[in-house]
């Protein structure tokens, strides 16, 4: 199964990514972790893309799919993937298909969780991220906006560079402009399928299970 999950920033890629992932015993591949880990690291493509990750701009299209081709080569990307962030633009879909066809192989399904620009202003504003598990938090479920530890490890929480008031706004600013017309492409394409991504995380898992299971059936 080799799913694309589509969505803003903040509408639930992440969370919902790592849970289909799971259920379907596939790696999750998201490309904002893949970055972030390589800033963690501090290796070249991490000193490359630290400014550009901080300010919400996207990485040039030519380091991501080198990025892509490399984490799609893993044999446990082998019987297929859930991959979270990308394409994020019209070349990147061309690399996509381009690097799958390379492999023998296409996508099954494009998933989108839509979800209005006011939610998603508000939930990325609240978030929480703890630095040393990657969980993530909201201000409103663990009630206080400072000092909160993570409940997994007990890490102090973090607010992410990139979850920051001024690059949210900069981060939905390109994702109107660079991935819309992304998603246009695959709506005409006809392989589109959307759900809601308003409510809690179970009932959005439910909506995009069964989408993906129409989507294959
Ligand atoms: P995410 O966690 O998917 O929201 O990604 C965090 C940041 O990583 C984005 O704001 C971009 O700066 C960068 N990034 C992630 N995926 C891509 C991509 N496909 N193309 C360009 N930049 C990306």
């Amino acid at each position: 199964m080799r799913t694309v999950i589509m969505g803003a920033p903040g509408a639930g890629k992440g969370t919902q990514s790592v849970r289909l992932a799971r259920s379907w015993k596939v790696p999750h591949v998201s490309t904002g972790e893949l970055l972030r880990e390589a800033v963690k690291l501090g290796s070249d493509l991490g000193r490359r893309v630290k400014e550009t990750l901080a300010s919400g701009r996207l990485v040039s299209d030519a380091m991501m799919v080198d990025l892509l081709r490399e984490r799609l080569a893993h044999p446990d990307c082998r019987s297929g993937f859930v991959l979270d962030g990308y394409p994020r633009t019209l070349k990147q879909v061309e690399d996509l298909d381009a690097l799958l066809a390379s492999m023998g192989s296409a996508l099954d399904a494009t998933l989108l969780i839509e979800v209005p620009d006011d939610t998603l202003l508000h939930r990325l504003s609240g978030r929480r991220s703890c630095p040393s598990c990657q969980r993530v938090y909201h201000v409103d479920q663990i009630g206080r906006r400072d000092g909160a530890v993570c409940e997994r490890c007990g890490t102090g929480l973090t607010v992410r560079d990139d979850d920051k008031e001024s690059t949210v706004r900069r981060r939905l600013q390109v994702y109107h402009e660079q991935t819309r017309p992304v998603l246009d492409h695959y709506r005409r394409q006809g392989s589109l399928k959307t759900v809601d991504g308003r409510g809690t995380p179970d009932e959005v898992y439910d909506r995009l299970t069964s989408l993906a299971q129409m989507a294959n059936g």
